[in-house]
């Protein structure tokens, strides 16, 4: 048998193969995963009624990413990208109206047939169609910057869900190649903004490796287990779970899904994001599954811990 000297490219794909170190969202189905999960979690959640309304939305963001021109990723954007090892999506900056716009007409038209909507969403969806063109764009421009201080938070949520719409749907049609790994393992390589919360995998070429999930475009990039997905450290990592969840499991009290969620801590930055195992449901989605383990933050800022990063499904003035 000759042996034969790999070329670079091809102990590049072997790598990837072997570390599966992204997981660009599919072309369909990824809000309406999410949306399943909310109203699977919504019965009995003190936050019920809000994951009801948000699984609304998620729906019409599965209805919005079917019919909505979201453009394909720029060519030029992506060979830029690869050369400077950056993001090609790049979601801060200003440019990319084109990739949201279309999501947002779509979004705004699904809702309006959607059954259910409390009349406090109806006005705010009212007032999101209503505003002029350069107030939506610096509106968008301050959620995709993470300054919740600038944000209208009654339409953020709403709005927030056009821009993953369109952030998704050109996520969905890169390669796996287009994507450079990033000097910064703490930001998604495709867009460069901040995970919601992390998963752990179970299956194939994922089995028993933890994600974290981009709030933005639902890229989900590799990052070994016990480790600050804020600072990096790998010292001074704990796990908690809301105490409600030791009881329930203590008594054998059928589980909600809640007990697949824990919070990973980090004693060096003192922030904290959650992790969601899908070894014990397999039905764990990362942005619902936070959304619905509100206790748990509860329990994370009594111990002294910040969110190292928002929902983005759920804007609040003072969250951080
Ligand atoms: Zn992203
Ligand atoms: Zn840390």
């Amino acid at each position: 048998m000759v042996q034969r000297i790999l070329q670079p490219h091809e102990i590049e794909s072997l790598d990837h193969v072997a570390l599966a170190r992204l997981r660009l969202p599919p072309r369909a189905g990824t809000f309406a995963a999410r949306a399943q999960r909310l109203r699977q979690l919504a019965a009995g959640n003190p936050l019920g009624p809000y994951l009801a309304l948000m699984a609304i939305v998620a729906d019409a963001q599965e209805a919005a990413a079917g019919i909505a021109a979201v453009p394909p990723p720029d060519a030029q954007a992506i060979v830029l990208a690869r050369e400077h090892r950056m993001p090609p999506l790049a979601a801060a900056g200003g440019q990319g109206q084109g990739t949201w716009h279309a999501a947002l007409a779509a979004l705004l038209a699904a809702l309006q047939v959607a059954p259910g909507l409390p009349a406090a969403a109806t006005a705010a969806l009212e007032r999101l169609a209503a505003l002029p063109p350069h107030a939506l764009d610096a509106q968008a421009q301050a959620l995709l910057g993470g300054r919740d201080d600038e944000a209208d938070l009654a339409i953020a949520p709403f709005l927030m869900a056009a821009l993953q719409v369109g952030w998704t749907g050109q996520a969905s049609q890169l390669a796996e190649a287009d994507v450079p790994a990033l000097d910064v393992h703490t930001v998604c390589p495709v867009c460069g903004t901040l995970p919601v919360a992390s998963i752990v995998r179970i299956g194939g070429r994922y089995q028993g490796l933890r994600y974290l999930q981009c709030a933005l475009c639902a890229t989900e990039w590799h990052m070994v287990r016990i480790k600050c997905s804020h600072c990096e450290s790998t010292a001074g990592i704990s796990y908690h779970v809301a105490e409600n969840e030791t009881q329930r499991r203590e008594t054998g009290e059928k589980s909600d899904g809640l007990h697949a969620v824990k919070a990973e801590s980090c004693e060096h930055c003192h922030t904290y994001r959650k992790v969601c195992y899908m070894e014990k449901d397999m039905a764990v989605e990362p942005v619902a599954d936070d959304l619905a383990t509100l206790a748990l933050d509860v329990l994370m800022g009594e111990a002294g811990y910040a969110r190292a990063s928002g929902n983005p499904l759920l804007w609040q003035g003072a969250q951080s």
